[in-house]
């Protein structure tokens, strides 16, 4: 792409040839008669419009079938949540008995530690980046302290280039060297919420592994962004929201993924009836037998009115194919670089990994005059309707996804941003 022009005619052939075009028409864009310029599906994406059929026809069943509906809905209650599961094993690379859609994604890092985070006297540490997502920060402090151990010792973070927040593999390796026999968890990103890099799961999990450690990730900002290969990375488990370009809504019901091989293991766990096996779970019996797979994590009878839109949404993912997607996600990615590069590169640079296997969609970029002046460029951004976010300290993240986003969108976005920088030059 390197050597490819940056205009808009350039734009416009690549969105003329652009075989998953026909996709942006499934999805709401805000902004009614001038649609925004939407780069914001790290943080929530557009609602597919298959998303109030989906919710509507549980409300018609019910009104219909009240209480009947578990068997006689059009996608009847009882079983909702196994209808999901060749959907979601597809969309991050699982066998349908590792995945299960469930709760929210801090819920599930709690409920999945419970599992994995047993800490010994000898091994009681977890891992995770400098500058992890706040709510996963909260969630492994408050295991350890759970456990009576104190993150003052116990909590191990591998550190970030200081002027990127890019964590490098020897990094990793090196603290995994150091503290790798008294560590019990790695905690991992697929994708740095900040910077957008990218993980090679199975290199981690190797890393981790090969120190006695268990290895789960958090896949927020990967899942429906990258073609996931979930199972064959090896990891124990990992954990994902699905409102971000999973398109599910806002607050929408959450992934987890449980390798097959803990899948019949007595591991200790929370339990709740839904956990139980399917066909003793009605008998109303104080046994407790755990169904087998990612299942068994269940506490509760799924929320069908929010399992819906996920519903809708994944059949998208089905249809279009995460490998076609990234296939077009790593040239739309690259084509705004080249505009950021070409046109931009006295005003902003970018933190994200330059190499398409270590990012995802994402372009995490900072102003280069400083904090204050890439506020400004936010708030310009936003006035016109190029919709990015900005992540403190400083940095504007702005992810083209390859479902709703044309070349065209990200031309338009280095044009304004060139705009602004002449007003502020
Ligand atoms: C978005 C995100 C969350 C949000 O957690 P919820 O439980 O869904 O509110 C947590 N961790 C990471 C890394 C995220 O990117």
């Amino acid at each position: 792409m390197s050597d490819m022009h940056f205009n808009e005619e350039t734009a416009q052939a690549l969105d003329a040839e652009d075989r998953l075009a026909g996709f942006r028409s499934q999805f709401f864009i805000p902004g009614g008669n001038t649609p925004q310029y939407y780069f914001c599906g790290n943080s929530l994406g557009l609602q597919p419009k298959t998303a109030r059929a989906a919710i509507d026809q549980e409300l018609e069943d019910w009104a219909t079938f009240g209480v009947e509906g578990h068997f006689h809905a059009k996608h009847p209650w009882m079983p909702y949540h196994s209808e999901l599961r060749e959907l979601l094993a597809n969309c991050v690379g699982a066998k349908p008995v590792e995945v299960v859609a469930m709760n929210s994604l801090t819920v599930n890092l709690h409920l999945l530690m419970v599992s994995f985070y047993r800490p010994t006297p000898k091994r009681n540490a977890i891992i995770i980046e400098q500058g992890a997502f706040p709510s996963d920060r909260y969630a492994v402090e408050s295991q350890i302290r759970f456990h009576g151990y104190r993150p003052e010792d116990c909590l191990i973070e591998v550190e970030a280039d200081p002027s990127t927040g890019i964590v490098s593999m020897s990094a990793l390796q090196e603290a995994l060297k150091q503290h790798g026999q008294r560590t019990a968890l790695l905690l991992w990103p697929g994708v740095q919420y900040r910077t957008g890099q990218a993980f090679d799961l199975q290199a981690v999990t190797e890393l981790g592994q090969r120190h006695g450690c268990r290895v789960g990730f958090d896949l927020a900002h990967a899942a429906g962004n990258l073609p996931l290969q979930l199972h064959d990375s090896n990891a124990d488990f990992a954990a994902w929201c699905s409102y971000k370009y999973l398109n599910a809504g806002p607050g929408a019901i959450a992934g987890a993924f449980v390798h097959e091989r803990h899948s019949t293991a007595e591991l200790p766990r929370f339990n709740g009836w839904w956990g139980n096996r399917q066909d003793i779970r009605f008998q109303m019996k104080p046994n407790f037998e755990s169904t087998p797979g990612a299942d068994g994590w269940q506490l509760s009878n799924p929320p069908i009115f929010a399992m819906a839109p996920l519903r809708a949404s994944l059949e998208i993912f089905e249809t279009a194919g995460m490998a076609a997607l990234r296939e077009k996600s790593v040239r739309l990615t690259a084509f705004l670089e080249t505009g950021i590069a070409q046109e931009l590169s006295n005003v902003l640079r970018s933190v994200t990994p330059v190499a398409s296997e270590q990012r995802g969609c994402q372009l995490s970029l900072q102003v280069l005059a400083g904090r204050s002046q890439g506020r400004s460029l936010f708030d310009f951004l936003s006035a016109n309707k190029v919709i990015a976010d900005w992540r403190e300290p400083d940095v504007i993240r702005l992810s083209p996804t390859p479902l709703y986003n044309r070349f065209t969108d990200c031309y338009h976005a280095v044009r304004l941003i060139k705009q602004w920088a002449q007003q502020h030059g």
